[in-house]
């Protein structure tokens, strides 16, 4: 796949020989020379390539019904066997889903020793698949489950194992997938849906990830912060920042004074504080980092 793409790439023209960061014409090339130490937030735009829809069409808007929100999720019986069932379907793409280029060019990029943080709002783990080396999982993990009462966390295997073991009507239904795992089915009596339960201490289990309504852990946002205040720029992949916990850090890079790119095929909250953007698909767009020696910082 990786040569039909060069390929395509030469065959428009665009050699992949040519020293770094001296064509005007390659501004991602020429803002990733400048910038030794990067501050990289990544988003569903990133995962879309591997089988992972995105939430949000180009303008940034909605393009299903939105998540769920954590306050239903905790009040509503009903609200939680639909969200599960939909999840127990959502899981098994999720859980095929591959890296691809974006994520293998971060993680070359990471190796390289360019990337001071890479955060991403994904919660597919698909970046740690690809190999990056120490990567914040803003919103959490899918692939663990936790319970909200005694704080037992469970790999999402186990009570996937669990769930279709209980709910074998509903295993057989395939359906459109979520970033979050999330599936849209309608017509579907979700009542008679057996939602899973702590082992432990039969408490409410969720998805170890940050539901809509729910802040980010303090500790995590600091620790990004942090990272954030060493790096000389930031470039944001494949995220709309529509979200607060991900245009936090693009208002925090602007206040300091550095530069911020990003790769996004549509609108972003922070066009206005962009250096410059890319629209292009991500992997596209970083794909020729895969394809020559990478200097240290
Ligand atoms: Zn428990």
């Amino acid at each position: 796949m990786a040569a039909a793409a060069v390929a395509g790439r030469s065959s428009r023209g665009r050699s992949l020989d040519r020293p770094a960061g001296v064509r005007t014409s390659d501004p991602l090339r020429t803002f990733l020379d400048r910038n030794r130490r990067l501050f990289v937030l990544t988003g569903a735009g990133c995962s879309t390539a591997s089988g992972i829809p995105d939430y949000r069409d180009d303008n940034g808007d909605w393009k299903r019904a939105q998540p769920v929100m954590l306050q239903r999720f905790l009040a509503d019986e009903y609200t939680r066997k639909r969200y599960w069932a939909r999840s127990m379907v959502g899981w098994q793409r999720m859980h095929a889903a591959r890296p691809n280029d974006a994520h293998h060019a971060l993680a070359a990029l990471g190796h390289a020793g360019r990337i001071e943080q890479l955060v991403t709002q994904n919660v597919d783990g698909l970046h740690q698949a690809a190999g990056s080396p120490d990567v914040i999982d803003l919103h959490g993990r899918i692939d663990v489950v936790r319970c909200l009462d005694c704080g037992e966390r469970v790999p999402r295997a186990t009570v996937q194992a669990d769930l279709l073991r209980r709910n074998q009507r509903f295993a057989h239904l395939d359906a459109l997938t979520a970033p979050d795992g999330d599936a849209d089915l309608d017509g579907v009596p979700f009542d008679l849906f057996e939602s899973p339960a702590c082992g432990r201490c039969g408490g409410l289990l969720k998805p170890d990830v940050v539901f809509f309504g729910e802040g980010v852990p303090k500790a995590r946002v600091d620790q990004a912060l942090a990272a954030l205040g060493r790096s000389d720029a930031m470039l944001v992949v494949g995220s709309s920042l529509m979200v607060y916990s991900g245009y936090r850090f693009a208002q925090a890079m602007a206040a300091r004074g550095k530069p911020i790119a990003a790769v996004n095929l549509g609108r972003t909250r922070a066009d206005d504080l962009l250096a410059f953007k890319v629209t292009e698909p991500c992997g596209e767009a970083l794909q020729f980092l895969l394809n020559e020696q990478l200097s240290p910082r």
